[in-house]
């Protein structure tokens, strides 16, 4: 019997890698450019990290994680998502004391959900996490930053922005109890989730997926008529600072994202192009977070991206640049055994002169032919090709392989065109 991958952790084959690669280096670069370091911490964590963090009465706590006991008796659970972890190594190495942090990450994360497009058991994350700076400039420089990412990657003309806040503490304890009364007086036309809710966590409900119930919030009281003076300061802030920055934003006040440490700004990216699974990334401001694990009381704004959903969305739109999905830029084949050697010595000399190009020889033989077509599956731009002739004259042919005439080169005339080939 075979053995097969788990259901809903897929693998990464070669031919899509070069997607996932373009995206992670784009990302590693726009963060660098922000000034953000990079932090890494386990795929497992003590269960109760993510009860206490994202909140007992949340669908990724209630039913989506995956727990178990270790041998040794403790409960641990894969990171349903990189946040909490993050903030429990920020306490726990003191990386909060009398400073700020800028932090980005990325990896997996585990959630037992249905899987389909666009939703996986084992899915992948690149986040940011920025502590101790209370200012909504902070929350807009994230959102700038997301916004450049969409841009560079080719995909901002096909996803939105939805903002909204969800105001202090004491702004939802206000406006929780209004929500509930309204709720109460339509409790017959809730569904069966959001009537537990109604009593646990009644603002979750405004995250119901559930079509009627979303019909029915339309007229429900808006969490923005709660936000005290301060919270609407800080959002009227870091719309001002967003439409300075020509970031073009929606205002939803039925977003609130599906975790309870956020307060303040909530917002998330979505595409039409996608189907359901439309969110392909989200974040917000958590101040209450840090305080809560047992740190002292820091302010926190982030977001975390999918990046399956971010990888199907630049398939989607056909954005992924060729050197991401091709093998090499030249192919190296000769005619003759009695070549091999100088084709080894120029390869060398081509990486060596050369380091961000990419060069393959051919190994093992056979007709030009079907080394031709070996070449043209590698992607190659040129093959390179030395036959008897060009070993007594030390000479190189240069074979276009994506239309254009052959030529006859010197090893300089070859070193000269290699340069060119790069700027293209
Ligand atoms: P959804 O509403 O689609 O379930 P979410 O609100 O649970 O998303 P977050 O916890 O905000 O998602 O996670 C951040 C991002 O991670 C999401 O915007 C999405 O792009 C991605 N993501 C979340 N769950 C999955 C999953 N099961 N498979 C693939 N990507 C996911
Ligand atoms: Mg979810």
């Amino acid at each position: 019997m075979i053995i097969q991958s788990v259901r809903g952790m897929s693998d990464i084959l070669p031919e899509q890698a070069g997607a996932w690669r373009y995206l992670e280096q784009t990302a590693q670069r726009i963060f660098s450019s922000y000034g953000l370091t990079q932090i890494r911490t386990p795929v497992v964590e003590d269960t109760e990290l993510f009860a206490r963090s994202i909140g007992d009465v949340t669908d990724i706590v209630e039913k989506e994680m995956y727990t178990f006991e270790d041998r040794s008796g403790d409960s641990l659970t894969l990171r349903p998502e990189l946040t909490a972890g993050v903030v429990r190594a920020a306490i726990e190495h003191g990386l909060l004391h009398n400073q700020t942090q800028r932090l980005w990450y990325q990896g997996q994360a585990f959630r037992h959900e249905r899987p389909q497009k666009g939703r996986y058991r084992q899915f992948h994350q690149i986040g940011v996490e920025c502590f101790g700076i209370a200012d909504a400039l902070m929350d807009a420089e994230l959102i700038e930053m997301t916004d450049q990412m969409w841009k560079e990657l080719g995909i901002r003309d096909a996803v939105t922005l939805q903002l909204n806040s969800i105001g202090s503490p004491e702004a939802r304890a206000n406006y929780r109890t209004a929500l509930v009364d309204f709720l109460v007086a339509r409790k017959d036309q809730l569904d069966q989730d959001s009537l537990i809710r109604l009593k646990r966590s009644p603002l979750r409900i405004l995250d119901s997926k559930n079509e009627s119930t979303q019909a029915l919030l339309c007229d429900a009281p808006s969490l923005m008529d709660y936000l005290t003076e301060a919270d609407r300061e800080h959002f009227a802030q870091l719309t001002r600072a967003l439409t300075d920055a020509d970031v073009a934003f929606v205002i939803n006040p039925l977003l609130v994202r599906g975790l309870d440490y956020y307060g303040r700004t909530v917002f998330e990216w979505t595409t039409e192009a996608l189907g359901s699974q439309g969110t392909i990334c989200g974040g917000g401001r958590y101040d209450g977070l840090v305080d809560h694990l047992g740190g002292k009381s820091t302010p926190g704004v982030g977001f975390a991206l999918g990046v399956e959903r971010v990888v199907l969305l630049m398939k989607a739109l056909e954005v992924i640049p060729d050197i991401y999905q091709t093998q090499a830029d030249v192919y190296l084949m000769s005619q003759q055994i009695a070549c091999e050697e100088r084709i080894r010595k120029l390869a060398r000399r081509l990486r060596q002169d050369f380091p961000a190009l990419r060069v393959m020889t051919h190994i093992g033989g056979g007709s030009l032919k079907s080394q031709l077509k070996k070449a043209d599956k590698s992607g190659a731009l040129i093959g390179l090709i030395i036959g008897q002739s060009e070993l007594a004259s030390g000479q190189i042919v240069y074979k276009p392989l994506r239309g254009g005439e052959q030529e006859t080169l010197s090893e300089m005339g070859l070193l000269n065109r290699m340069s060119k080939l790069r700027d293209m």
